[in-house]
């Protein structure tokens, strides 16, 4: 017969909130710093069930990584101070706000008050990942106007622009910043609820509330944030419903004077399908950009890697990744970690001509055989010209300075000389290639807008 669990707080004398605040505690004082604040802060107590203990997680990814890592040393903690405690489960905490807060009357000054907080705003808000902070986000040229304004707004205790629009193309970070947004004023200011979502799920939640009628409670979810993120909002475009009910949504958290964040692949006058008054409300605030990745960010986002993890990798391969993989972060990061991984688990140093092995499959359709043909064709479609002004004697500007960009994408993506090169456009001397080749790097120092061009087509010609 099993002792009825109800009686074992007798016989401890623990309090399992207090007992929970001292693990927190001593957590804190065994690990690191950012490895506490990031992972194991968020945790909640929420019960002591039978034998376990049950945490709570903000978020799935959360849960697992503390799992993985911290299973064991939170298991023996436990046991060590309640001895009842055999087992520890962590559950995602969806539900949590409607569990009174636990009080811990002598509790140590470990603040718990963020966890709920969390655990709070998450009953829409899609889970956040703990690695999209603002600390592990580099900053470089195409992305510095973007991160400064979600810094602006993270940091800001009023609403300094209505609504923060990022846009830019995939994989360079805009869920990133959303999410370290977040991340900070959830830790800074507790008190704002926040709402992170997809434009996705926005829908999905929106459907949902039709089917179910129930469209008040799904406005009232809304009615009290403080700040409201959507990401991706493209793809409510043409969703004549949704797009409406995001309007209002829209419209009277900005009429509050509540913070706003959107994020799209586009800016707002080129999203295709949008209504135009929420299009031209969009653009209301502050529309801030992310360019393509420059060399110098991917190689800066690399060594940031690198620093975090255990085995060593040589400058050179980070040169060559940099070079090699310039389609977006996301990409670059995938391959980051495969050669890492790789070399991890067969004890393999890493170096250029293993990296050339490991990732075969991914750099050889970078490396697909440029023709200057190519190359010219390409760079006169982006500029709206006809093929024939790449090879042609004119000397206008609007035709000049794309033929020079060619010439410089000839050189950089091409093994061809400059003589070859020369001739390719319309039999000129390689002087004129060189010069071309230095005036676009030149120009890329303090141009943006051509910096910008010169890295989607590199992109478009490599992918
Ligand atoms: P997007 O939302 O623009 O498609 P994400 O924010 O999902 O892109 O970024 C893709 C990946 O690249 C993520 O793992 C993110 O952490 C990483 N990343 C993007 N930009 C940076 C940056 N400037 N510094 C560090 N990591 C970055
Ligand atoms: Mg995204």
């Amino acid at each position: 017969m099993a002792t009825p669990a109800v009686l074992e707080p007798v016989v401890m004398s623990a309090n399992p909130a207090v007992v929970w605040q001292k693990i927190l505690q001593a957590l804190a004082s065994e690990c690191g710093r950012t490895t506490f604040t990031t992972w194991l802060q968020p945790l909640g107590f929420q019960d002591i069930i039978d034998d376990r203990a049950i945490l709570t997680a903000p978020t799935r990814f959360l849960r697992d990584w503390v799992n993985a890592n911290y299973g064991d040393r939170l298991r023996g903690l436990w046991a060590a101070e309640f001895p009842s405690v055999r087992r520890v489960e962590i559950t995602v905490a969806a539900s949590l706000q409607d569990t009174p807060a636990i009080p811990a009357p002598s509790a140590p000054s470990v603040s718990h008050d963020s966890a709920a907080a969390t655990a709070a705003n998450d009953a829409i808000s899609a889970p956040l990942d703990p690695r999209f902070n603002f600390e592990n986000f580099v900053v470089g040229k195409p992305n510095e106007l973007a991160f400064a304004a979600a810094r602006r707004v993270a940091e800001s205790p009023s609403v300094p622009f209505n609504p923060l629009f990022l846009y830019g193309g995939v994989g360079l970070g805009k869920t990133h910043l959303m999410h370290a947004i977040a991340w900070h004023i959830r830790r800074n200011q507790p008190q704002r609820k926040v709402i992170y979502l997809s434009a996705e799920k926005f829908m999905y939640e929106f459907v949902k509330a039709l089917r179910f009628k129930d469209t008040m409670a799904f406005k009232e979810q809304f009615r009290s944030v403080d700040v409201l993120m959507i990401d991706d909002v493209q793809f409510i475009s043409g969703k004549d419903s949704t797009q409406e009910e995001f309007f209002h949504t829209f419209n009277a958290l900005v009429d509050q004077n509540r913070q706003v964040i959107i994020s799209a692949d586009r800016q707002p006058s080129d999203i295709e399908g949008l209504e135009e008054r929420l299009r031209s409300r969009l653009g209301w605030g502050l529309v801030a950009d992310v360019h393509p990745t420059t060399y110098e960010l991917r190689l800066g986002i690399l060594q940031a890697k690198a620093e975090k993890t255990s085995v060593p990798v040589p400058h050179s391969v980070m040169e060559f990744l940099a070079q090699k993989i310039t389609n977006n972060v996301r990409e670059l990061e995938g391959a980051f970690n495969r050669v890492t991984a790789h070399a991890t688990l067969v004890g393999r140093a890493i170096n250029v001509e293993m990296v050339g092995d490991v990732l075969a499959d991914l750099l050889r359709a970078h490396e697909r055989r440029l023709s200057i043909d190519e190359i010219q064709r390409r760079v006169a479609t982006y500029y709206n010209l006809r093929s024939q002004d790449m090879v042609s004697p004119r000397r206008a500007r609007e035709v000049a300075r794309p033929r020079q960009l060619a010439m410089y994408l000839a050189k950089v993506l091409t093994n061809k000389s400059l003589p070859d090169i020369g001739r390719s456009f319309g039999g000129r001397d390689h002087t004129t290639v060189m010069h071309a080749v230095s005036k676009i790097e030149d120009l890329m120092k303090t141009d943006a807008t051509l910096a910008s061009d010169v890295e989607t087509l590199r992109r478009q010609l490599t992918v």
